[in-house]
């Protein structure tokens, strides 16, 4: 039976290893971000594995056959580590990826190389900032001034934000549009800051902020390692039966 790797983290990933579990054998690779992940199938391993070295280390002694790199868009290192762990040993590798969201004619959309890019604009477009963006990026706001926070993370920050005036909000997707657009009008939220992730899980804050007309700054993604991409689990999947 293949023995395949799947890194994690996403929506995406836990669906792969449910479905790929019934046909493969399944290891699941967790970076551990997050103090209670959400429960997968096949065996699941949780922190990192010491860069592209030991990433290979890990796929030669666990003698792993085929790797999907089903990681978020923005997690660039691991993507990066598992192109080159996975070139150096000749291993077959797959980036399941979903599409970005576009935006919607009408859209107050600006679009932004990186979290500093944003940081920078956001004093010229709003007021009070919807910051959802992930606990890791918060320091890039830390320097903007006249512009209040409401940020969303997933889990109670285990330090104090490294921003002046933030309001922080916990919830963990799937969000509704409703209720993203009654915490959009609470807080008096003017412009939305989001990576542009893509899926499902999220889409609900850009509706809302569509349909409450507010602006919205979308950081681009970074871009993807080289080599063959699927956008879905089912393509994944049909990959996999490939080898
Ligand atoms: P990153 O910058 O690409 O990775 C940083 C380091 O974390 C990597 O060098 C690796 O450590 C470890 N790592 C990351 N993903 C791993 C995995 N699946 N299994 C084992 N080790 C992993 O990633 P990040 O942006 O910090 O994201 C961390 C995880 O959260 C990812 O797995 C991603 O799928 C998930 N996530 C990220 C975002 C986001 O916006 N970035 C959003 C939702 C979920 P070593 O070098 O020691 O191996």
């Amino acid at each position: 039976m293949l023995k395949v790797l799947i890194l994690g983290g996403t929506e995406e990933a836990r669906r792969l290893a449910e479905a790929a579990a019934l046909r493969f054998e399944v290891v699941v690779s967790l970076a551990g971000r997050t103090r209670a992940p959400q429960a997968s199938p096949g065996r699941v391993r949780i922190g990192g594995f010491g860069g592209a070295r030991g990433l290979a280390q890990f796929l030669a002694d666990e003698r792993i056959e085929a790797v999907v790199d089903a990681t978020h868009p923005f997690a660039a290192r691991i993507s990066a580590h598992a192109y080159d762990a996975c070139l150096n040993l000749s291993l077959p590798r797959l980036q399941l990826m979903r599409p970005p969201w576009r935006p919607h004619a009408g859209d107050a959309w600006l679009s932004v190389g990186d979290a500093a890019a944003a940081a920078a604009v956001l004093p010229r477009i709003g007021r009070t900032a919807f910051l959802t963006v992930g606990r890791q990026e918060l320091a890039a706001f830390a320097e903007v001034s006249g512009v209040r926070f409401v940020v969303r993370l997933i889990e109670p920050p285990p330090e104090p934000l490294p921003l002046p005036e933030a309001e922080v909000v916990i919830g963990r997707p799937p969000f509704t549009q409703e209720a993203e657009r009654a915490l959009i009008a609470a807080h008096g939220i003017d412009v939305l800051v989001s990576k542009n992730s893509g899926g499902t899980a999220t889409i609900a804050k850009l509706q809302a902020a569509r349909a409450a007309k507010i602006k919205m700054v979308m950081i681009d993604r970074p871009p993807p390692e080289p080599g063959p991409q699927v956008e879905t689990v089912e393509q994944a999947l049909a990959w996999l039966d490939g080898w």
